[in-house]
């Protein structure tokens, strides 16, 4: 459902068998995020205090949606998400209310996980020149500065933000307590390619000489977002032809178009 300036899911469907080439992230997420939310004895038992956020950066399109919510899933964690740059631009002046909202909606659905796309739009390093429009952006901050730090005990709440921009990042975003694990989601290599396309691949019909193996070396510089879509173009290429199994030319007219799409700024992409 959608409150004003916050997207809420009570329960995200996809999984981490639906992430892929993010292994070592799954593992990290899982330790950082899941582990906390599950069993919260174990930091307890052992004296420290569970991270509190982690940030995830990288490019557009590698994932970071998915896997926030595919822990969502997993931990039966209701899921919150809003975008740095709807609550500075789309909801002018209520952007620190938004934020304060978003928190105490996290608290009272616990257990909850609130991701923050966009951080940047919000978090980015205070520069010396305040306008009136940095004022804003400011203000809603330090809203989520206060609220990241007001959280203390509430072992039940986490906060996942993503950024494609860590570089502009203002470092008092990433103190202790706040966004305390970074974890980077790269673009897929070869091996992650190949098993991003068996994801996308999985529920279609497609020709027995299909090498996905090969079709992972076609794409190289591709991200998710593109393999998605070329799985989508092959499967519509084979519709206009009227057949029902896509053939591997479909995949290779698709590698096209979306490289084409791409380089060309078109599409969902950018
Ligand atoms: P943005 O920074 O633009 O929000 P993002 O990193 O959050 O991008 P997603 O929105 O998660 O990217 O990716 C868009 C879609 O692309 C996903 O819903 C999924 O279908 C596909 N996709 C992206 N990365 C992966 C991946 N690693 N494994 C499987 N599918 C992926």
């Amino acid at each position: 459902s959608q409150i004003y300036g916050m997207e809420i899911d009570d329960a995200p469907n996809e999984t981490y068998a639906d992430v892929g080439g993010l292994e070592e992230q799954i593992t990290e997420i899982r330790e950082a995020v899941e582990l906390p939310l599950t069993k919260p004895e174990l930091f307890k038992k052992v004296g420290i205090s569970p991270p509190r956020g982690v940030l995830l950066y990288g490019p557009p399109g590698t994932g970071k949606t998915l896997l926030a919510r595919a822990v969502a899933h997993e931990t039966n964690a209701k899921f919150l998400r809003v975008v740095g740059s709807e609550l500075v631009q789309k909801y002018i002046g209520e952007g620190a209310r938004l934020v304060r909202e978003l928190f105490e909606h996290a608290k009272k659905d616990a257990p909850s996980i609130i991701f923050i796309d966009e951080i940047d739009a919000i978090g980015a390093h205070r520069s010396e020149s305040i306008t009136s429009g940095d004022r804003e952006v400011q203000r809603t901050l330090m809203q989520l500065l206060a609220d990241l730090d007001g959280f203390k005990d509430r072992g039940n709440v986490k906060i996942i933000g993503a950024t494609n921009r860590i570089d502009i990042l203002d470092p008092a975003l990433l103190r202790p307590g706040r966004f305390d694990r970074i974890i980077e989601i790269p673009e897929p290599d070869i091996e992650g390619r190949l098993s991003i396309f068996k994801i996308h691949t999985k529920d279609m019909s497609v020709d027995d000489d299909i090498d996905l193996n090969e079709i992972a070396i076609l794409t190289a510089g591709m991200k998710g977002s593109d393999i998605k879509a070329i799985c989508t173009e092959a499967g519509m290429f084979a519709i206009r032809s009227e057949r029902e199994k896509v053939s591997k030319n479909d995949f290779i007219k698709a590698i096209e178009k979306v490289g084409f799409d791409h380089r060309n700024g078109a599409g969902e992409l950018i």
